[in-house]
């Protein structure tokens, strides 16, 4: 059966926005891909704010969302999404649900056959992530509460896992969770200060191959392998 329920005539009242925000992605080269393209056009980023932050939606900058929280901008979506190389059918971890904006983004890209596991450890922004998924069609989608950074090993290998919180190293747990081939993404680096983002690549067993792809801010990855 179809996990994705989408009705794509839903949401197009603020197409003309999205479109444009998107020529704007588009024009910096965040935005490379047709998939990607195709998934900042469909995905409505007012469905995943609360209500007073609606208006700005389409303004290309992070947004609070409540408990210090804030979603990504949608630049930092776009970049996530492009470095992952996502696939149609991959079996995704993210760590750091917040609202489910990010989660939306990429489940629109691993489509029907693909997998998204998003945990998240403030109970009340996972019962919104939840719901946000839910009400805009994304059924490819599992909400978890807890802390991501033991990941989940029940769902484990992945194909992909990134945090959307910044951690001080790579945690070696979720490491182990990626498949060979597989891809981590991570902001790493101080708290409440300039991180890198860091990608590695499983190349065996025990074997990475790390790149630093240059400064972001996130917030911290709290929790037993965070701060
Ligand atoms: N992915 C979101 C989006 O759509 O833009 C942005 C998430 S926000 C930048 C980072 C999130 O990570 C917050 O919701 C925070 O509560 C969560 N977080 C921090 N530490 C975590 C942990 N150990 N496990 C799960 N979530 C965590």
């Amino acid at each position: 059966m179809s996990k994705l329920h989408r009705d794509k005539n839903k949401f197009q009242k603020r197409l003309p926005e999205r479109q444009k925000l998107v020529k704007n992605l588009l024009s910096f080269g965040y935005i490379k891909s047709d998939s990607v393209k195709r998934a900042m056009e469909l995905v409505p980023r007012e469905e995943f704010l609360p209500i007073e932050q609606k208006p700005y939606a389409y303004i290309d900058r992070p947004l609070p969302i409540g408990e210090g929280q804030t979603i990504s901008a949608p630049h930092m979506v776009a970049i996530i999404c492009e470095i992952l190389s996502l696939k149609d059918g991959m079996k995704v971890l993210e760590v750091g649900a917040g609202f489910g904006y990010n989660a939306a983004a990429v489940a629109e890209i691993l489509a029907e056959n693909g997998q998204l596991y998003s945990i998240e450890r403030v109970e009340s922004l996972f019962k919104i992530a939840k719901e946000n998924l839910k009400r805009t069609g994304y059924e490819n989608v599992k909400v978890v509460l807890g802390d991501g950074s033991l990941g989940i090993p029940e769902a484990a290998p992945f194909d992909r896992i990134y945090l959307t919180a910044a951690a001080p190293k790579i945690p070696e747990t979720l490491k182990n969770q990626l498949t060979v081939g597989g891809k981590i993404l991570a902001p790493i680096g101080q708290m409440d200060q300039y991180q890198e983002l860091i990608l590695m690549e499983k190349i065996s067993k025990d074997e990475f191959k790390t790149s630093n792809l240059g400064g972001v801010a996130f917030v911290p990855l709290i929790g037993e392998h965070g701060w």
